[in-house]
């Protein structure tokens, strides 16, 4: 190492007296001692790999503290609010539903305080944490009783688990679904301990091919709602209350999963109808489960509805303790299904459906509102623009229907290259603004973007920084 080097080296403050200068007392203040020293051990170890390649200036302490600063400044929370403008209602990987305001502050309550989670507050004596949520289920599904746990995967697993186990499960080849994220039908079956059982084919399965494998061994019979892909042309399936009558006639309950299922008919509001859980509970499958964080708006949760028989029994079963949820989400749960009891206000309240439902003659004109603020950002090196776009419910719910809808369509002047570089620092801004890039253009759909957003998406937008951008640019 060159002589200069070393005493350049030599001039770097030591990590104490940066954390003692006037500019590191408030991030101390902020993020605490431990957090503070880290960064500004983080600066100084850059600041020395500089001086070894470059002979300039060492940074001063000062200097060096508002670096460890703006460090810290870029470590925003990962889970942090931001604009869902993808056209995707109920995105999986951005979490889903959006909670109701009653939703939200009751389990903001709930967090806050203790509750009766487990208590029966008329006799003081121990109660059911299910209790909350299960006359509600009851009344809004038409079903004898009901149990809540994690999510609809863990739904049809309890249930598996609980009546097939070590015995057959029947399932038809055309409804072997595969849902994002490792769910898988026969692993499921696996997992549960039950022997799966196929009958039928890809595109046809008949009364008789279930009856010729039903038998003593029978533990289940399942029904699945093929959520996320439609099997077209020849084809040929058992209807829910066809295979009822097979399924009682043999003492074997029928499943019938819905997964997103809905509690209300969605055509009242223009969509396409989804089987509401109402009506598979009329055509008389035994246990009827659906998810709650899909078209039903709540929280991640799965239901399982159906003969209090049954339902005992599963709620008997030591899974279910591992797989029940916890005060604040039964809250939100049960707030969220509150709001279906009154069905007029529903699509205002419920942001899922309010945002399904919105017209298209609202998204236009919010596009042209938001319009010259955004083309006044984003001018120098793109053209924007208000083009028509599909928006779609998401979660496998409802796959091949699209909504029409209105996203500002954002056009680079020059290379391809310079619309990722836009979508990385949307996506990097403290309350991050995420598209979807398509056919060379990057669309922000905004379906889901509620008038009271607009202010804060603009704020937002105005954080951008496109200095790079402009250097980029041809
Ligand atoms: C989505 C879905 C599931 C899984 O539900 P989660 O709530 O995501 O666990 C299971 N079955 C069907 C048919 C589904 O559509």
């Amino acid at each position: 190492m060159a002589e200069f080097e070393v005493n350049l080296l030599r001039q770097l403050p030591a990590v104490a007296t940066v954390l003692a200068t006037m500019e590191a007392a408030p991030l101390v203040e902020r993020h605490g001692r431990a957090v503070t020293t880290d960064a500004i051990r983080q600066v100084i170890d850059e600041a020395r790999q500089v001086l070894r390649v470059a002979p300039v200036a060492a940074p001063s302490a000062a200097d060096l503290a508002l670096r460890a600063g703006e460090l810290l400044a870029t470590r925003m929370p990962g889970l942090r609010p931001l604009f869902n403008l993808t056209g995707t209602v109920l995105h999986t990987n951005l979490g889903r539903a959006v909670f109701a305001e009653a939703a939200i502050e009751a389990a903001v309550e709930a967090m806050r305080h203790a509750v009766a989670l487990e208590f029966d507050l008329t006799d003081g004596v121990r109660g059911e944490r299910d209790d909350h949520v299960r006359a509600l289920l009851c009344e809004l599904t038409g079903a004898e009783d009901a149990t809540v746990v994690n999510n609809n995967a863990a739904a049809v697993l309890l249930c598996l688990n609980t009546f097939a186990l070590g015995r057959d499960a029947v399932v038809s080849r055309g409804e072997l679904i595969e849902i994002g994220g490792a769910f898988r039908m026969p692993d499921i079956m696996a997992r549960a301990g039950a022997r799966m059982v196929e009958v039928g084919t890809t595109n046809r399965t008949h009364a008789a091919d279930y009856r010729n494998a039903m038998g003593a061994h029978t533990g289940l019979v399942l029904k699945v709602h093929t959520s996320n892909y439609r099997i077209q042309g020849f084809t040929a399936e058992v209807g829910a209350r066809e295979l009822v009558a097979i399924t009682d006639a043999a003492g074997v309950p029928l499943l019938n999963d819905l997964g997103s299922g809905s509690l209300v008919d969605l055509s009242a509001y223009g969509l396409v109808k989804e089987p509401t859980v109402r009506e598979a509970v009329e055509q008389g499958a035994r246990l009827v489960t659906f998810s709650g964080d899909k078209l039903l708006g709540g929280p991640q949760a799965g239901f399982i509805v159906g003969d209090s028989t049954l339902i005992e029994q599963i709620n008997r079963n030591p899974m279910k303790r591992a797989l029940r949820v916890d005060k604040v989400r039964l809250a939100a749960i049960e707030a969220t299904l509150n709001l279906y009891r009154d069905p007029d206000r529903l699509a205002e309240r419920l942001p899922t459906l309010r945002f399904l439902a919105r017209d298209r003659a609202a998204i236009e004109a919010q596009a042209h509102r938001l319009l010259p603020a955004v083309a006044e950002r984003l001018g120098e090196i793109f053209t924007v623009e208000v083009g028509d776009c599909l928006s779609q419910v998401g979660s496998g719910a409802l796959p091949l229907d699209t909504l029409a809808s209105v996203a500002l369509v954002v056009r680079p002047q020059g290379s391809q290259q310079a619309l990722e570089h836009l979508a990385a620092s949307l996506r990097a801004l403290s309350r991050p603004i995420v598209g979807r890039i398509a056919d060379g253009v990057l669309r922000l759909d905004l379906r889901c973007l509620d008038e009271a957003d607009e202010t804060p998406f603009l704020e937002a937008l105005s954080e951008l920084d496109l200095g790079d951008l402009i250097a980029d640019s041809p």
